[in-house]
This record gives C-alpha cells, sequence and structure tokens, in this order.
C-alpha cells in the first residue's frame, strides 16, 4: 500500500489553537508507545498565545537520513519519510542535530531516533493520519489541492524551503495567506552579541543565517 497521490498532509499554523488535542491523539497511537511525535512549539510564549504544530515534513532528500551512519532512516517509495529502523539506529542524535525543522527526537530509554512518519499504517490506506482526525480547526488537514483551495481561497500552500544555500523541497504542504511576502528570518540572531561586535566576523554563525519559507510550489 502506498499514500494516494492525490492526498497530501497540509499545515496551516495560522489555524492552530494550542488545545494539544493533536498532541493527545498521536500519543495514542500504539506503534510508538504512548510517545507524541507532533510537538506544540510557541512563537513567543510572552508575547502572543500562537502555537504552531510541528510535524516531520517529509523531505524529498531528507537531511537526517543523510547524516545517518547507520543508514536507520528510510524513504519510501511514496515520499515518506519512516522513523528510525530500531535495530539499526545508534542512537548517535545526528539526526536529531542536522533536521533543519528540529523534528526528530531522541528517546532516551529506547536508545532511539523517534519522529513523525505520517502515521503511514493509516495514510497508505488512504486514512487521515490522527492528528487530523481530531484537529477542530484545521490547522491540520489532509485531502487533495481541490479540497484545500476550497477551504482556504485566501491561502496557498508552499513546500519549498531555504535554509541558507540548502534549498529543500516537502512532501507536507505548509499554508501561508495568498499575499503573504517571502520573509528571510535569520534564526541565529537569537546568538549574537547585542553590541554587535564579534559576531560578523564568526565562520560558524555566518554559516548558521537560515531563511523560511520562500518559494511556492
Ligand atoms: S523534516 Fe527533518 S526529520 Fe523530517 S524528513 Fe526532513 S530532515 Fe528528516
Ligand atoms: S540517532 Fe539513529 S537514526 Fe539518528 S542518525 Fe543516529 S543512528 Fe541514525
Amino acid at each position: 500500500m502506498s499514500v494516494p497521490e492525490s492526498l497530501f498532509f497540509f499545515l496551516d499554523p495560522n489555524r492552530c489553537i494550542g488545545c494539544e488535542s493533536c498532541v493527545q491523539a498521536c500519543s495514542e497511537c500504539d506503534t510508538h508507545k504512548g510517545h507524541s511525535m507532533i510537538h506544540l512549539e510557541r512563537v513567543n510564549r510572552y508575547e502572543s498565545p500562537q502555537t504552531i504544530p510541528v510535524v516531520c515534513m517529509h523531505c524529498d532528500s531528507p537531511t537526517c537520513a543523510e547524516v545517518c551512519p547507520a543508514d536507520a532512516i528510510k524513504r519510501t517509495e511514496d515520499g515518506v519519510v519512516q522513523t528510525a529502523r530500531k535495530p539499526r539506529c545508534i542512537a548517535c542524535s545526528n539526526c536529531v542535530l542536522a533536521c533543519p525543522f528540529g523534528v526528530p527526537k531522541m528517546n532516551t530509554d529506547y536508545e532511539l531516533m523517534m519522529k513523525c512518519d505520517m502515521c503511514y499504517d493509516r495514510t497508505s490506506e488512504g486514512k487521515r493520519p490522527m492528528c487530523a482526525t481530531v484537529c477542530p480547526s484545521q490547522a491540520l488537514f489532509f485531502g487533495t489541492h481541490a479540497e484545500i483551495q476550497a477551504l482556504r481561497p485566501r491561502s496557498r500552500s508552499l513546500n519549498t524551503f531555504q535554509f541558507g544555500r540548502q534549498t529543500i523541497h516537502t512532501k507536507v504542504q505548509m499554508m501561508v495567506p495568498r499575499e503573504a511576502p517571502v520573509m528571510h528570518i535569520d534564526v541565529a540572531a537569537a546568538w549574537h552579541d547585542p553590541q554587535g561586535e564579534d559576531e560578523q566576523d564568526d565562520p560558524m554563525l555566518s554559516a548558521a543565517l537560515f531563511e523560511l519559507p520562500v518559494l511556492s510550489n
């Protein structure tokens, strides 16, 4: 079985109300033993209640798999990047450090990297991922492009992101306002010295300037 070609996972952070239904639903899945593979992040707890559900974006060329020395992370032909295979994973955390979206987590109890596999047992049969079945605001939506366009005429989907010099295409689609400008975000800025004196010549910081999202699909 494989995920039907017409069906996509759409992520619309603007619609997230932080109810954590997705986290609870994900943690009830037997395939990952009570652990939620979806993470709810806060944009800025002091300034806004806005939350963002974080799932694996299922990259076309997954960085997590490229840096894995044990070849433990496989991508299926239909583009779903699977969680690490237990017999192969050596718990080195390379993938945790390398993923540009901050998705994989190291489970030290199992000495195993665990991450979202888009509920492959369900989506490969055309069913919605668990999180998408419970999300009350449809911030997590599984369906066709035609369905999401009918539901969100003022939004568009994109699946191309730029991190420094790395361009990443993903299977998961991010919904953004149709007229939203391209944004370049320097996520390394928080590391900089407020006086702005030291970082200019620091090659490590210079190499860590990320930009997202950039292009539409
Ligand atoms: S989002 Fe991260 S964990 Fe998911 S496929 Fe891409 S690199 Fe791997
Ligand atoms: S933690 Fe496991 S899956 Fe991740 S890179 Fe290391 S061996 Fe591969």
